[in-house]
């Protein structure tokens, strides 16, 4: 019996995304103009309690701009995780800066406080974690940290839209976060990043480096990139925007039904008081993990990633001589589920029993 495959990611995109664009196409004002500012403003007063945020055409480009306008450069370190998308450190790599790897915490593949505090030397200028899988990173911690050891803090909130730890938004934390919009995160533009600041002067470095160092046209400040976002991207982000409330909690029941009925694999955590918003589903499988995704993909025809298999200190691009434990033991062990907003009870059942089933035939 064939049956459908089921994929591990799917962007949700429909009428009301088609309309929006089509609208700013018959506009003819396709690049950066009100369309961006409105999505800037909705985003901010949805997810950031009005921080200030600011649109820009990728993620990375986001990180990028974020840690300049920080005044991150050359000579100054910045404590990364490695168990991470390559994103995180190639952002904190381009300004300049060093980025340090830091080992994770096995509960939420987070970073580590403890690890990084042995990490911190006199050229470290920040921190910056990861909430990875929408999963909060231990921000009290590294807040008291960088009190204490009069470091900044970054937030890599590119898969975290929406999740909170004791009732604090994350990308309310660092001097700047970054949210991702890339069709496979939580909601997407397309192509696209936010990011949100509270420091009146980050924002406006922001603004200028993202359109060639300029607030007046021809007035150039600083030496910028174009890192503008399309009125015709911010079009489909406005329109997701709506939905992503009712999608997280779609992702949150999902993972509820996947807590309840799986057996023989580890389920993640989530930490007391934490808002997990489910980017992926992660379950640890102790033994033969390539093994495993494999019968899920051609035996279950169950789709499933694995981030990430190669941790960035073993990447050609850093190659670094650090001993990470937990970082490895996760890259060996971790398999994220399909827990997106589109499967429906079908797909939910077929998934639970493939996993159950290869858990127990790999017992
Ligand atoms: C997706 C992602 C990025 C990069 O975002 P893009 O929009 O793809 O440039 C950075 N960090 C993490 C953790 C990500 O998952």
């Amino acid at each position: 019996m064939s049956k459908e495959f089921i994929p591990a990611a799917r962007p949700i995109v429909g009428e009301a995304e088609r309309a929006a664009v089509d609208a700013v196409l018959r506009s003819g004002m396709l690049a950066q103009g009100a369309e961006v500012a409105a999505f800037e403003q909705e985003f901010s007063r949805e997810l950031l309690d009005g921080r200030a945020t600011v649109a820009v055409n990728s993620g990375t480009a986001g990180l990028h701009l974020g840690l300049l306008a920080a005044g991150v450069g050359p000579g100054d370190e910045v404590i990364v995780p490695s168990f991470t998308f390559a994103a995180t450190a190639n952002a904190v790599a381009l300004t300049g800066a060093t980025p340090v790897f830091a080992d994770i915490e096995l509960t939420h593949f987070c970073l580590d406080p403890a690890h990084v505090a042995e990490l911190v030397t006199e050229r470290t200028k920040g921190i910056m974690p990861v909430h990875l899988y929408g999963h909060p990173a231990n921000m009290p911690a590294f807040t008291e940290l960088a009190e204490q050891r009069g470091l900044a803090l970054y937030e890599d909130a590119a898969q975290a839209h929406g999740a909170s730890l004791h009732g604090r938004r994350v990308g309310t934390f660092g001097t700047f976060a970054m949210f991702s919009l890339y069709p496979t995160k939580n909601m997407t533009s397309g192509e696209g990043g936010m990011v949100s600041t509270s420091d009146a002067g980050v924002e406006r470095t922001l603004r200028l480096l993202r359109n060639q160092g300029m607030e007046r046209q021809y007035e150039n400040e600083l030496v910028g990139f174009n890192a503008r976002m399309t009125n015709l991207h911010a079009a489909i982000g406005r329109v997701q925007l709506t939905k992503l409330a009712e999608w997280t909690r779609t992702r949150q029941a999902n993972a509820r039904f996947f807590d309840e009925h799986l057996a023989g694999v580890g389920v993640p955590a989530v930490a007391e008081g934490a808002e997990h918003v489910y980017h992926q589903y992660t379950i640890t499988v102790p033994e033969d993990r390539d093994g495993f995704v494999t019968a899920l993909k051609e035996e279950h025809q169950v789709g499933c990633g694995v981030y990430y298999p190669i941790p960035n200190h073993r990447l050609p691009s850093f190659a670094r001589d650090v001993d990470l434990p937990n970082t490895e033991a996760a890259a060996r062990s971790v398999v994220s589920l399909p827990v997106h907003p589109s499967l429906d009870d079908e797909d939910r059942d077929r998934i639970v029993t493939a996993v159950n089933t290869v858990a127990k035939a790999g017992a």
